[in-house]
C-alpha cells in the first residue's frame, strides 16, 4: 500500500485563546443542555471560531445516526430509533441564544421515515423565522430516496437556500456515497427549481479522492445544467485511519483556479479553498445569490 500522504502547512489551523475560548465553551455547553448536535462540533471543523463569531453555525437534526454510511464521513451509521417532535423548537431557541443571522439546518440520512424527515426541516425552518425573522434559514438535505413529496414539503417552508451536496464526481459517486446518486443529487437540484424558482440551489463537492481536474469541471457543467446557483468546493480530509483516504492536497491556487473555473460557468457564487466547508461563509453566498 502507498504511505499516507502529509498534511500541508495550510491546513493546520490556529486553535481559540483567551475571550475566543471561553464563549466557545459556553455557547458548547449550551448545546449539550439543549441536547443539540452541531456540525460544527461533531464534524470538528477548522472553522468554528470563525463561524460562530460571524453567527453562523450548522445543526444536524434528526439525531446522531445515519441510515447510510458513506466512505468519506464521521457520523456513526445504524439504525436510529428516535424522532424527537421538538427538535425545531430547541434549534429555534439556540439559534436566537446564539444570535444567527445565518443558520444552516442539515441531518442524517433517515431512510427509515417514511418522508425522510422532509417535516421536521420545515418545521425546524418555521420555528427559526418565528424568533429571529431576520436570520437567513439554509437547508442541506439528503436526497429524501428521490421523493418529490419530500422536497415539496421542505419548499414550502421557503428556505433562504436549498442545499444538497453531490459530494463528488459522477465516476467515484458509487464508491464514495452511500445509496446517494450521481444523477439523483441533480434530478433533485432541478426539481428544488421548477417547484420553487426564485429559492436559490446549492451544492458542494469536497476535492482529494481521486477525482481528475476534468471531472471536476464536469461536475461545474452538470450542476450549471441543472441552474445549481452556488458552489462551494473543499479538501477532503480523511476523518479516521477506517474512512477513505486522500489522494491528493490540493494546493491554494488550485482551489483559486477552481473557483474562477466555476465563476466562468456562471455560478452566482463559488466559494473554494483548502478548508472551505458546505457551510463555510454561507452567509454571504446567501447575498449574492439573491443579487445583493
Ligand atoms: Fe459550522 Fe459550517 Fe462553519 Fe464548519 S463551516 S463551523 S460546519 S457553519
Ligand atoms: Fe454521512 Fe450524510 Fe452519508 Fe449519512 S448520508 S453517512 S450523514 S454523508
Amino acid at each position: 500500500t502507498k504511505p499516507l500522504l502529509r498534511k500541508p502547512e495550510w491546513l493546520k489551523i490556529n486553535l481559540a485563546t483567551g475571550q475566543d475560548y471561553e464563549n466557545m465553551k459556553e455557547l458548547k455547553q449550551m448545546m449539550r443542555s439543549k441536547t443539540l448536535h452541531t456540525v460544527c462540533e461533531e464534524a470538528k471543523c477548522p472553522n468554528i471560531h470563525e463561524c460562530w463569531a460571524n453567527r453562523t453555525a450548522t445543526f444536524m437534526i434528526l439525531g446522531d445516526i445515519c441510515t447510510r454510511a458513506c466512505r468519506f464521513c464521521a457520523v456513526k451509521s445504524g439504525l436510529p430509533t428516535e424522532l424527537d417532535l421538538a427538535e425545531p423548537e430547541r434549534v429555534a431557541e439556540a439559534a436566537e441564544q446564539m444570535g444567527l443571522r445565518h443558520c444552516v439546518v442539515t441531518s442524517v440520512a433517515r431512510d427509515d421515515l417514511a418522508d425522510g424527515g422532509a417535516s421536521i426541516f420545515a418545521a425546524t425552518i418555521r420555528a427559526i423565522r418565528k424568533r429571529l425573522p431576520m436570520c437567513s434559514v439554509e437547508v442541506l438535505i439528503p436526497d429524501f430516496m428521490g421523493s418529490e413529496d419530500s422536497l415539496r414539503t421542505v419548499l414550502e417552508a421557503k428556505p433562504d437556500i436549498l442545499n444538497h451536496n453531490i459530494e463528488t464526481v459522477e465516476r467515484l459517486s458509487d464508491r464514495v456515497r452511500s445509496k446517494a446518486k450521481y444523477r439523483r443529487s441533480l434530478e433533485l437540484l432541478a426539481r428544488s427549481k421548477s417547484i420553487a424558482p426564485n429559492i436559490p440551489t446549492k451544492s458542494s463537492i469536497m476535492v482529494g479522492v481521486g477525482e481528475t481536474w476534468d471531472e471536476i469541471l464536469q461536475t461545474m457543467d452538470d450542476l450549471r445544467a441543472v441552474d445549481c446557483d452556488i458552489m462551494t468546493i473543499g479538501q477532503y480530509l480523511q476523518p479516521t485511519k477506517n474512512h477513505l483516504r486522500v489522494e491528493k492536497y490540493y494546493a491554494p491556487e488550485e482551489f483559486a483556479e477552481l473557483k474562477a473555473e466555476g465563476m466562468k460557468r456562471g455560478f452566482k457564487h463559488v466559494e473554494s479553498g483548502p478548508l472551505v466547508r458546505s457551510s463555510y461563509h454561507a452567509h454571504e453566498q446567501v447575498n449574492s445569490a439573491r443579487g445583493v
